[in-house]
């Protein structure tokens, strides 16, 4: 064996330590995809096998299907959440859902403020921080997006467009609610688009987004606040970008519509 073979073994089991200590959350984001065959294939595929105690798995998929994830998650430990809702319990709202729904069918996260949503929907800050709020006086989970497009990138002033994001977006809620949120850093020219933040810009970025969150909400909170990764992650990188600072999971769209990827990427995440 060569000195290029023993530090090749060295590095990865310096990784797989580090892999194996640190808890993720995984969330797949289906968005409008699948249909009930499908789905019910998906969830028989996942529903018996072991994704460990260590991260965290949940799937939102289209709400028609929530159905046959309360059914069939009935007794497992994979979670489940949507990809929006709308920020009133009930009422003439045509097409929305509630948080109420989303509850009663067993949801416990809510995926917000989506770029899709903010783009093609037009939602803005403030509708996002109505969500946020009623998602956490309700026992949902806000999995709140942000991201800077391609022009703000490249212009190099993505950051206050960020820090924006998070301040408007968190308006509604203070002090201990905050420990509710989940941020989802998703730069839009890397969402669906095949080209993936190299680890050196997500932790640049998350490293600069935990900076801002200790500045803004101290450092009980700040540093507690888990950020998440999104972006046309996959098997193939999600291991190096697990490997970045302050990455405490990933948000995942097209990758998580295989449940053998979802598998493959959480035996990743535990060091396997
Ligand atoms: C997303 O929809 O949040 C997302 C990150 O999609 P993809 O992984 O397909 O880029």
């Amino acid at each position: 064996m060569n000195s290029q073979d023993i530090e090749k073994i060295v590095r990865d089991e310096i990784i797989k330590n580090i892999l194996q200590s640190q808890e993720f959350l995984l969330v797949g984001n289906w968005k409008m995809n699948k249909t009930k065959q499908e789905v019910v294939a998906f969830l028989d595929e996942i529903v018996n096998h072991d994704f460990g105690d260590k991260n965290t798995v949940v799937i939102a998929p289209p709400s028609p299907f929530l159905y046959l994830f309360e059914d069939k998650l009935r007794y497992s430990k994979i979670l489940y959440g949507v990809q929006n809702l709308f920020p009133k319990e009930n009422g003439a709202y045509t097409g929305e859902i509630s948080y109420a729904i989303a509850k009663d069918f067993g949801a416990k996260y809510a995926i917000l403020g989506h770029s899709e949503r903010r783009t093609l929907f037009y939602e803005c800050d403030m509708f996002v921080s109505k969500k946020v709020r009623i998602c956490v006086q309700n026992q949902i989970k806000p999995i709140v997006c942000i991201g800077e497009d391609l022009n703000q990138r490249k212009g190099n002033d993505y950051k206050p467009y960020l820090m924006h994001q998070i301040k408007e977006g968190l308006s509604r809620i203070s002090g201990d609610e905050l420990l509710n949120v989940i941020i989802a850093y998703e730069p839009i020219w890397a969402i669906g688009t095949g080209e993936t933040a190299s680890p050196e810009q997500v932790e640049e970025t998350h490293m600069f987004l935990r900076q801002y969150l200790i500045e803004e909400y101290g450092n009980e909170i700040g540093k507690e606040i888990p950020l998440l990764y999104g972006g046309s992650v996959n098997k193939s990188n999600i291991r190096d970008l697990a490997l970045a600072q302050n990455v405490s999971g990933f948000l995942i769209g097209g990758a998580s519509l295989s449940a053998q990827t979802m598998i493959e990427m959480n035996n990743i995440l535990s060091g396997k």
